[in-house]
């Protein structure tokens, strides 16, 4: 049985012709490509990370795209949730080109990954040089330069002194790995996390995740010992939750403190609706877990790498975990996650841990390039862009009734609409109009661009959104 994807007639956006600094010159050519340029008429065999976006020449999915879909879906899982039919061929910075010469602005960094920018010269440099000496060598057993320096650079970097890292390669695995170090080094075996929490997929890091019941449906129970608590409330600060509902409730009713291994926690709340709490929300969950003696982990597998900011979220807190999960946007695209402790904490024994790719060589060296660029002006501007995004969309909130909360920090925007199906038609009605978007939570949209991202191509975005808000309220009056 096929799932339907659907064609739909896209919608040439006729905003004003754009020219974007990205600060950096990246160029990709192709001579397969010979669709005429929208501006010039004449045949663009280039992408750049300039190239003028949106540019729609065909139905979407176009015939290329639509062959690629009909024989995806003949042998792929039907777990896949493909949210609109896009068929990438090649990316640059900001702009993906599918396989039809459709040119989309990214806001979707393929879900918060591609920290510096797609195809960025200086990562891709890295990788090549990487693959031409190793691909692998396992990391685990053996020693490599590439995963000694990334790993020696995230140490310097992290919030805590005197750190550790382990690498693997997804962000449920930096869960999984996360999981077993806490109650590894508390011996106890209970585990606290959020409602509205999303930390992975596999048994145990599910066992946390309670985002979507869809998540969970059909596969048992999760693992005992897995407590929820409300996540803060973006429309009631009053509402009990964080550490008063652990401390009155869950501690009170369903598990003795001192039975509890950690509290996991994203800094800022991702598939659950780009929900920012406030510091002291975080801060009164550190004194909770020294009040107890529970290991304090914070998920920044979406939140890190410079996505809000800084280099990693907890820092705006204040707050400084016991184990943080990185992941996502570490390697720009590469699969790389992992675990950073206090030194003393990770005191698993020789074989009580580890993984045949996780730190991978050729990951590890896209991860030392990606970290250098965000400490070296990408975290600045994602906090530049950022604030001109959010500061758009809240104007835009206000003349556009659909628009309710704009929430976020640095290049983690949420957007509240009145209900989910808006949220879908809205990420829809932005893809025709050739920019990705993507839902969150019940009812929110999420921008998460790369961090190359430049306000010009922001201001397209919030144009984009606009229109497409425009038209959906033309479908319901
Ligand atoms: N933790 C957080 C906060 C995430 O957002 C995600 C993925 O979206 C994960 C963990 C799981 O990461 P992965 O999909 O790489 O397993």
């Amino acid at each position: 049985m096929l799932r339907q994807v659907g064609t739909v007639a896209a919608k040439r956006w006729s905003g004003p012709p754009t020219t974007i600094e990205t600060g950096f010159d990246m160029t990709l050519t192709d001579d397969r490509l010979a669709q005429p340029d929208d501006t010039t008429g004449t045949a663009a065999v280039e992408l750049t990370a300039t190239s003028t976006v949106p540019l729609l020449l065909t139905a979407l999915p176009g015939p290329k795209g639509q062959a690629v879909i009909d024989a995806d879906q003949r042998v792929t899982s039907p777990s896949l949730t493909r949210v609109y039919p896009l068929v990438v061929e090649r990316a640059c910075g900001c702009v993906i080109e599918d396989v039809d010469g459709n040119r989309f602005l990214d806001f979707n960094a393929g879900i918060a990954v591609v920290a510096a920018g797609h195809a960025h010269p200086e990562v891709n440099a890295a990788v090549h040089a990487q693959v031409d000496q190793t691909l692998h060598y396992c990391s685990s057993d053996f020693y490599l330069p590439a995963h000694a320096a990334v790993c020696t650079r995230l140490a310097r970097l992290a919030p805590m002194a005197d750190a550790r890292v382990f690498l693997s390669n997804s962000g449920t695995e930096a869960v999984e790995a996360a999981l077993k170090l806490s109650r590894h080094y508390t011996r106890r075996p209970n585990v606290i996390a959020f409602f509205g929490a999303f930390h992975g997929r596999s048994l145990g890091s599910l066992s946390l995740t309670a985002s979507k019941a869809r998540q969970r449906a059909g596969f048992g129970i999760p693992a005992p010992g897995s407590f929820h608590a409300p996540y803060w409330d973006p429309y009631d600060a009053d509402a009990l939750t964080g550490a008063d509902y652990i401390r009155r409730v869950l501690f009170t009713k369903m598990t003795d403190p001192g039975d509890v291994a950690a509290i996991f926690v994203e800094p800022i709340q991702g598939e659950g609706g780009y929900i920012v709490p406030p510091a002291e929300w975080l801060q009164a969950l550190r004194e909770l877990c020294d009040e107890h003696g529970i290991v304090l982990v914070m998920d920044e597998v979406q939140t890190g790498v410079g996505r809000t900011g800084t280099m990693w979220a907890c820092e705006q807190s204040g707050v400084v975990p016991d184990i943080m999960t990185i992941g996502k946007g570490l390697a720009s695209g590469l699969p790389l996650a992992g675990i950073i402790t206090r030194g003393e904490l990770m005191n698993w024994e020789p074989g009580g841990h580890g993984s045949t790719f996780g730190g991978n060589p050729v990951a590890c060296a896209a991860a030392d390039v990606t970290l250098r660029l965000v400490e070296d002006g990408l975290a600045a501007n994602a906090t530049a862009v950022g604030d001109h995004l959010r500061q758009r969309l809240t104007a835009l909130a206000g003349e556009q009734p659909l628009i309710g909360q704009v929430r976020g920090r640095g290049l983690m925007i949420g957007i509240d609409l009145p209900d989910h199906d808006t949220a879908e038609a809205l990420e829809r009605a932005c893809f025709e109009r050739g920019l990705l978007i993507l839902t969150c939570g019940e009812r929110s949209v999420r921008m998460m661009p790369p961090l190359v991202v430049t306000k010009e191509q922001a201001d397209i975005a919030v144009d984009i959104v606009a229109d497409a808000l425009a038209s959906l309220n033309g479908d319901r009056s």
